[in-house]
């Protein structure tokens, strides 16, 4: 298991590495020898560059097994506001469960903010966000 760190709250969310790998494989910044990635905080709604953690701590307040049992995981490609960039911003994207496949455009473009995510060539995701493609990466079992 492998904890993201919201870089805007600070609030985490646990992930199998398998997961996180898929996200990290489609686009991940490295600095300082940690693995950054584009997180969308399911706490917050801000869309940052967050760090991965490679030892997750013990967990105090909140059973994450519980936590993440109402979270859907996404992999959601946001369109780059850069013009003619070949290059998408990549999401790592834990979504309520009660939000349908159907909603989440809408849940996207109400309730997303950019802070700090960013293409492979450093661009920020175009206003109003726009889905490119979106995959849910866990969620279907149950
Ligand atoms: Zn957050
Ligand atoms: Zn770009």
């Amino acid at each position: 298991m492998r904890e993201v760190h919201c870089g805007s709250c600070g609030s985490t969310t646990r992930h199998q590495l398998s997961i996180l790998e898929k996200i990290i494989q489609l686009q991940a910044a490295s600095v300082q020898g940690e693995t950054y990635i584009n997180y969308a905080c399911p706490q917050c709604n801000m869309l940052t560059r967050s760090r991965v953690v490679r030892r997750a701590k013990a967990f105090r307040e909140i059973d994450p097994t519980k936590f993440l049992d109402n979270l859907r995981i996404y992999a959601v490609s946001l369109q780059c506001a850069k013009k003619g960039c070949k290059s998408r911003v990549e999401l790592l994207a834990p979504v309520m469960r009660e939000i349908t496949e159907g909603e989440l455009l809408l849940h996207v473009q109400m309730n997303w903010c950019n802070r700090s995510a960013l293409c492979a060539e450093n661009h920020p995701p175009s206003y109003p966000l726009q889905i490119r493609d979106r995959v849910m990466l866990t969620g279907t079992e149950k």
